[in-house]
């Protein structure tokens, strides 16, 4: 098995029946980039910037978060690198940045809702982001999206900053995708209208799973409940599949889950074009993806959606780590 993993990884994602897949890395930070081979992915699909901010004792400069982000940029060699606006609060804080003590932290004040109130952090990262952008593709990811009023907001901020930018004589990419994280259930209700605005979306399974199923993801006295393979969130990923296809924009898995080698099977299914993972899980993805059909993928996703219980679909895609091996 080993040696068919290694086989499989420096080879693109493509289904026996010719489909290809992107297999993004989540990074962490820059030390991640030493951690595997880059010609072994097809770009960034998450760089979760409040962990660059976490290994500090204050906020980096806009200088400081441009020669982070570029180092990166320049390490993918070309490949896109799709860079989170930062995500703080809930269980991600910062030393420095003390957010007010919240009774349910994961229903408070995190990720954008933070961002669009102390709007100087968000204008700081995005003037790094869109400087980055001049050294290779760069593309901009939400986090904690609920409503399409908080994505015109970010896209306000996101126009002033280029122009101002680009006044100060900055080179900045004329055309820079931005795309929202799929993660609060609320978006899965309007997703036809977000789709119509963004340029990509990226499912934050670990979160959505979360609310969705009104289970804290840390919380050790309800983490029996967490369960990826509940049937609500098997048919909310496939729904959210079939409306980016509809809507031909780009969509990716950047949770946990993506890194499960079955339920990758599926998101490929599901018409996911993107799956983005640790970058451990790069070989076991691509392995498992190279290996069965797209349409044979299809069918199990329509056989999984008739299923009422998360112990039916989780017996179900034991059927297909058996056909892996
Ligand atoms: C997620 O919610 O699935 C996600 C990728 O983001 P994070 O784990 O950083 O909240
Ligand atoms: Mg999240």
């Amino acid at each position: 098995r080993t040696s068919a993993l290694s086989s499989h990884a420096g080879k693109p994602a493509v289904t026996p029946d010719g489909t290809k897949l992107d297999v993004l890395v989540n990074l962490e930070s820059v030390r991640d980039l030493d951690t595997f081979d880059v010609s072994h992915c097809d770009g960034v699909g998450l760089l979760r910037t409040e962990f660059l901010y976490m290994e500090r004792t204050v906020f980096p400069s806009e200088e400081e978060q441009f020669r982070l982000y570029r180092r990166v940029v320049d390490s993918m060699q070309g490949r896109p690198v799709t860079i989170r606006t930062l995500d703080i609060g809930g269980d991600k804080q910062l030393p420095y940045f003390k957010t007010p003590k919240e009774a349910n932290p994961a229903l408070g004040w995190r990720g954008t809702r933070v961002t669009l109130e102390w709007q100087d952090l968000l204008r700081v990262q995005l003037r790094a982001v869109m400087r980055a952008t001049a050294h290779g593709p760069v593309r901009l990811l939400i986090p904690m999206i609920s409503s399409l009023d908080e994505v015109h907001s970010v896209f306000k901020i996101f126009d002033e900053t280029r122009l101002q930018l680009t006044e100060q004589g900055y080179d900045v990419a004329p055309d820079i995708p931005v795309g929202i994280m799929i993660e609060v259930p609320s978006t899965l209700w309007i997703l036809d209208d977000l789709l119509a605005e963004v340029d990509f979306i990226s499912v934050g399974t670990n979160d959505l799973v979360q609310y969705l199923l009104a289970v804290d993801r840390d919380n050790v006295f309800v983490s029996g409940l967490y369960e990826p393979m509940h049937p609500a969130v098997i048919r909310a990923l496939a729904e959210i599949g079939r409306a980016a296809k509809r809507a031909g924009k780009s969509v990716c898995v950047c949770g946990e889950i993506a890194g499960d080698e079955a339920v990758a099977v599926l998101l490929a299914g599901m018409g996911y074009d993107s799956l983005s993972v640790a970058p451990n899980f790069l070989a076991v993805l691509k392995f498992a993806i190279r290996a069965i059909p797209l349409a044979e993928a299809q069918g199990i996703v329509e056989h999984v959606l008739r299923l009422r219980s998360a112990t039916e679909i989780k017996a179900s895609l034991e059927g297909i780590r058996k056909r892996l091996g």
